[in-house]
Formats: C-alpha cells, sequence, structure tokens
C-alpha cells in the first residue's frame, strides 16, 4: 500500500461535521465513505468499487473524474483564482454564459449565477418579484409551488417546495405561498415513461386564481419532473396547460430544472423535452458535473429587460453571490459543456432511454416492488412501504446496495436511479440485477 492509499484508507474524526440530510448518528456509528471515484465508480477507502446508479446527487452526469474538467479547473486556479462579479468580470463567467444561452430554449437567453440549486430557486423568486414590480405590478407577490416539489432548502425554496418533513421543522416560512397537488397517482402503476392526461390537474391552478387574484400571483414554481420525491412524470398535456393559464394571466412560470437539465431526459433541458418554454428556468448540479458548486438561473429577453430597463439608472437587480460565476466553476461548467458536446452526452442519454425504460421495468415483478416510472435515463421505484416503519424498507435496500457495491439512492420507500449518462448497457443491466437481488433479501 503506498502512502497515499494509506491516508485514504485512516478514518478521519467523524464528530466534528454535521452532516446535511443525515442521520448523523446512525452515520457516525456506520459510516460510509468515499475516497476516489472514476468514470462509473466510485472508491472506498478500503478499496471496494461502488457503481454510481445516481451520478453521485444527480449532478456527475459526464461521469466522475473527467480529465478535461479537472485540467480547466486546475489552469484557472493557477491562473485567476478569484475576480468579483459585481460591477466587475472575467472571460470564464462570459464565455460559460454564452454557451448555456446557446443551450437553452429559444427566448432564453440572460443567465445569472449563483452557487447551488437551492440559490437558483431562491434566485428565481425573487427575479419574478423584481420583473412585476419593475412592471408597476409590485401587488404580485404570492407564489405557487406544488406538493412534493422540491426547490432546494433556502425559505424561498423551502416555501414554495411541498414536501412536508422538510418544512414543518422550522415553524412559518414565507408568506403569501400555495401549492397546487402533486401530478402522480397510482392509478396507473408501471406506466412506461408519461402517464396519460388524468383530468385537468394543472386546471387546479385556475381556482388559486379565482381565489386570490391573479394580480396577486407572481410565479408558479415546477419540477417539469419531481425527481427528489420519487421521479413524478407528469402526465401528457400538464406542463402545457400550465403554461396556457400563466401565460393568460400574466403569471410567470418557473421550471426547476436543477436535475432535469443537461441530459437527464434526452435533451439539453425538460423544456426542450417537452416543448414548454418556462420564462425562468433554475439549473445546478450538471452545470459543472459536479466538479464545482455552482447554480445558474436563466431568465428569457422579456423578464431580463423589464427589470434592467424598468429600473432607474444604477444597479437594476440587487441580488447576487459573491461567488455568482466564480472562475474555477465557470471554467469547470466550460469543460463539461464542452464535453457534453464532444461526447454528444445528451443525443447519448436520448438513444438509451429505451434500453433504460425496458431494464428498469423488468424490476416490475420483484418483491416488494409496487411502482416503477422512469422517463429519459432517470426512473423511480416505489416500494411497499414496511406497516408502521415508512422508509425503512428503501433505507434497507440502500445500506445493502452500498455493502454489495451499487450506490442507489432511496426517497421515502421510493428508490430514485439517474446514472450518469456515460452509462453503459451492461451497466444499466447490472443496476438492476443488483437491485433486484437486494430486494429479495430484505424483509
Ligand atoms: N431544485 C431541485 C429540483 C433539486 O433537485 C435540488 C437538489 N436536489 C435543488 C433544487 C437544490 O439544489 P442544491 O442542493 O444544489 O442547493
Amino acid at each position: 500500500m503506498s502512502s497515499d492509499d494509506a491516508t485514504l484508507a485512516a478514518v478521519p474524526d467523524l464528530s466534528a461535521f454535521w452532516m446535511p440530510f443525515t442521520d448523523n448518528r446512525y452515520f457516525k456509528a456506520n459510516p460510509r465513505l468515499f475516497s476516489a471515484a472514476s468514470g462509473m465508480h466510485y472508491t472506498t477507502p478500503d478499496g471496494r468499487r461502488v457503481l454510481d446508479a445516481t451520478a453521485g446527487l444527480w449532478c456527475v452526469n459526464a461521469g466522475h473524474g473527467r480529465e478535461p474538467i479537472v485540467r480547466a479547473i486546475q489552469a484557472q486556479a493557477a491562473k485567476l483564482d478569484f475576480a468579483p462579479t459585481f460591477q466587475l468580470g472575467h472571460p470564464a463567467a462570459f464565455e460559460l454564459a454564452t454557451r448555456l444561452a446557446a443551450l437553452m430554449p429559444r427566448g432564453l437567453d440572460r443567465v445569472f449565477f449563483t452557487n447551488s440549486g437551492s440559490e437558483s430557486a431562491d434566485t428565481a423568486l425573487k427575479m419574478a418579484l423584481a420583473y412585476h414590480h419593475a412592471r408597476g405590478q409590485s401587488g404580485r407577490v404570492r407564489m405557487i409551488g406544488r406538493q412534493r416539489g422540491y426547490h432546494g432548502t433556502n425559505m424561498g425554496g423551502t416555501s414554495v417546495g411541498g414536501i412536508g418533513g422538510n418544512r414543518r421543522a422550522f415553524g412559518a416560512q414565507i408568506w403569501g405561498v400555495d401549492h397546487l397537488a402533486h401530478t402522480h397517482g397510482h392509478a396507473a402503476p408501471f406506466t412506461r415513461g408519461r402517464q396519460a392526461s388524468n383530468g385537468d390537474l394543472a386546471g387546479e391552478l385556475n381556482e388559486l386564481i379565482a381565489l386570490h387574484g391573479a394580480e396577486s400571483i407572481a410565479a408558479v414554481i415546477v419540477e417539469p419532473v419531481a425527481g427528489s420525491t420519487g421521479v413524478l412524470v407528469p402526465p401528457r398535456g400538464y406542463l402545457e396547460r400550465l403554461r396556457q393559464i400563466t401565460a393568460q394571466h400574466g403569471i410567470l412560470l418557473i421550471f426547476d430544472e436543477v436535475i432535469t437539465g443537461f441530459g437527464r431526459l434526452g435533451k439539453a433541458t425538460a423544456a426542450e423535452f417537452f416543448g414548454v418554454t418556462p420564462d425562468i428556468l433554475t439549473l445546478a448540479k450538471g452545470l459543472t458535473n459536479g466538479a464545482v458548486p455552482m447554480g445558474a438561473v436563466v431568465a428569457s429577453r422579456a423578464v431580463h429587460d423589464a427589470i434592467v430597463e424598468g429600473a432607474p439608472a444604477g444597479i437594476e437587480f440587487l441580488h447576487g453571490y459573491t461567488y455568482s460565476g466564480h472562475p474555477l466553476a465557470a471554467a469547470a461548467g466550460i469543460a463539461t459543456l464542452k464535453i457534453c458536446e464532444s461526447e454528444a452526452l445528451f443525443e447519448r442519454a436520448e438513444g438509451l432511454a429505451s434500453y433504460w425504460e425496458d431494464a428498469v421495468h423488468r424490476l416490475a415483478g420483484t418483491r416488494h416492488v409496487i411502482d416503477v416510472r422512469n422517463l429519459g435515463l432517470v426512473a423511480g421505484i416505489e416500494l411497499a412501504p414496511r406497516e408502521g416503519a415508512p422508509g425503512e424498507r428503501a433505507t434497507r435496500a440502500f445500506r445493502r446496495c452500498f455493502d454489495e457495491g451499487l450506490l442507489i439512492r432511496v426517497t421515502g420507500d421510493i428508490i430514485a436511479l439517474s446514472p450518469p449518462l456515460i452509462v453503459e448497457r451492461a451497466q444499466i443491466d447490472e443496476i438492476v440485477e443488483r437491485i433486484a437481488a437486494v430486494l429479495e433479501t430484505i424483509e
């Protein structure tokens, strides 16, 4: 063993790091660490390889340890470590914004940088408020999210998000938020791809408009496909209808594409995949392939121009972060987008989608599985909850899979799968077979 390996194998003191979204007491008694990663695999400090079926945390779309990204970060750090983007700038941030704008649906081409998906969500909400304010409609302050929506953990995102557990422990959140019903029913389990239209779910928005008045509503924010709450694929026509109603009433539509952006559905964005263009679109994760924290909010020209031109001379949008457009993140982002293009990664995902669909639906007959959902290279495998212990069965599956060399993600009783887009067919089979084998061993 080299001295480097010995360093990696040493288990650090775990007590000081208060880990996010973690059962800290359990974890620290049963730590699971990664010490390296390459391609489709992580490596543990004791040298075990773990196949990554979740692209890290939905972010490592181009696979781990990509040389061009590593080199770009190193070169940028050596050349220009930091430069403010308040009243100043540096070339990489502008180049990344230009490249990003070129990937977005037509009309969305003004890019605001953040450092995470949570910051992107809150930035998008504030942008919507600023837009209405600039147009003399400062009464438009209400926000509408959706049950089972996840928009990160900052105050705005938590408030428009629809996950009870994430909200209840914190008491009151921001004022003036309503939630649409989520899009998932159990009427048609094991649906492949998109569900048939199931009534007029989006039409519920009309009821909220009738209740509050359109003149009080700023924006509707949804994930085109809800990811973190277990891959909820919208029924056909749903997003189109949301678009139609919001446009009719002057309400902005925000797509949170932190998960669906960068090829997860086989296109640059879910907006492109579904053919529905929002006014504001949030990104993070895959933007830098997870290598450096970064997010972005892409606004339509109309939203941007209203805020910029509607403001008196001077700074028009009093919002931003010290690290907005950070040089290292921008360099990582440019390198990532170049890989996506040169390796045609989005097209690759699109080409694999039907193989993926067939593979994950083989889990339909597996013990405990009550639903399988998929779209692009994402899938949700829902397990029957154990009586009196919701989520426990999936948590056991997660731990058992990890111990057997497979990284999955679980949320409640749902296994969420989102492999890097470089995944091979044989690895897709391996993911599915290993999950099936593990589920057979779990009570
Ligand atoms: N929005 C969505 C749709 C997400 O999936 C996530 C993260 N899973 C976020 C926002 C928050 O991103 P972050 O953890 O980078 O703040």
